[in-house]
C-alpha cells in the first residue's frame, strides 16, 4: 500500500512545523536595501555606496561590478587619469589583462590564431606583446619618445610595470601618453582585424599627440 508522500508528494512539506520554524516564518523582515545603496543622515536619505559624496559615477559603478576582491593601489590614480571614460574603463582591463587578445580568446575556448596582426609574424599576441614589445609598438613608444622629448621609455616586462616605472620616470605627464598610445594601438589592432584597414606608425604618432593635446586641455 503506498503511503500519503507516495500517493501526493506535493502534499508534503520538506520542513516540519515545529515551534522553531513558525517563530522563523513568523519575524518581521527588517527593510533591505540594495547592497549598493546605503542611508544615511537623520532623514535616511539613500546614496550611492561606493563614493565618498554618495554621488553615483559610472566609473565607481564598473569599478565595483569588475571589481575581483583584491585592490590594487593603482586603482585609485588610473581613474583619474586626464582621459575619456571609455579610455579608462579600456586602460582598466588592460592591466587586468582582460581584454580579448588572441591569447585570451584562446583561453576562453574561442576559435583564434597563434599570431600577431600589427608585426605580422607567429607571435602570440599577449597583452604585454600587443603594447609594449610588439616590433610595431617599440617603434612606436621611440617615435613618440623624440616627438614628445621624453628623455626615456622604460621597457619593463608587464603592463603594470611598463605603466608605474615610466611613470615614476617621468610624472604625471606620463598617464595621458600612455593611455592615447595604448588606446591608439587597441584601435589599429582591432582595425586592421575587424576592417581591414592598416596605419602606418607616422599616422598613430599624429593620432596620439592630438588625443595628449585634446585629453589635457579639455578634460
Ligand atoms: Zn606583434
Amino acid at each position: 500500500m503506498l503511503n500519503l508522500s507516495q500517493k501526493c508528494p506535493h502534499l508534503v512539506t520538506r520542513r516540519s512545523l515545529c515551534r522553531r520554524n513558525i517563530e522563523k516564518e513568523s519575524r518581521v523582515p527588517q527593510p533591505l536595501h540594495p547592497p549598493f545603496l546605503q542611508e544615511t543622515g537623520s532623514d535616511s536619505n539613500l546614496t550611492w555606496r561606493w563614493t565618498q559624496n554618495g554621488s553615483f559615477s559610472s566609473a565607481s559603478a564598473y569599478r565595483i561590478l569588475a571589481d575581483t576582491g583584491v585592490r590594487s593601489s593603482y586603482h585609485l590614480s588610473l581613474w583619474k587619469i586626464k582621459a575619456p571614460l571609455k579610455v579608462r574603463i579600456f586602460l582598466w582591463l588592460l592591466l587586468q589583462n582582460r581584454l580579448l587578445t588572441q591569447e585570451n580568446l584562446l583561453l576562453r575556448g574561442w576559435p583564434s590564431i597563434q599570431s600577431c596582426i600589427t608585426c605580422q609574424t607567429t607571435t602570440m599576441e599577449t597583452a604585454p606583446h600587443l603594447f609594449i614589445h610588439c616590433p610595431f609598438a617599440h617603434r612606436l613608444w621611440d617615435m613618440l619618445q623624440t616627438r614628445l622629448n621624453l628623455p626615456v621609455i622604460n621597457f619593463t616586462t608587464d603592463l603594470v610595470g611598463f605603466w608605474l616605472a615610466n611613470r615614476s620616470l617621468l610624472g604625471d605627464q606620463w598617464d595621458i601618453i600612455w593611455a592615447a598610445a595604448s588606446w591608439a594601438l587597441w584601435k589599429e589592432r582591432n582595425a586592421r582585424i575587424f576592417s581591414a584597414e592598416t596605419s602606418i606608425q607616422s599616422k598613430l604618432l599624429e593620432n596620439i599627440v592630438n588625443d595628449v593635446a585634446a585629453w589635457t586641455l579639455h578634460i
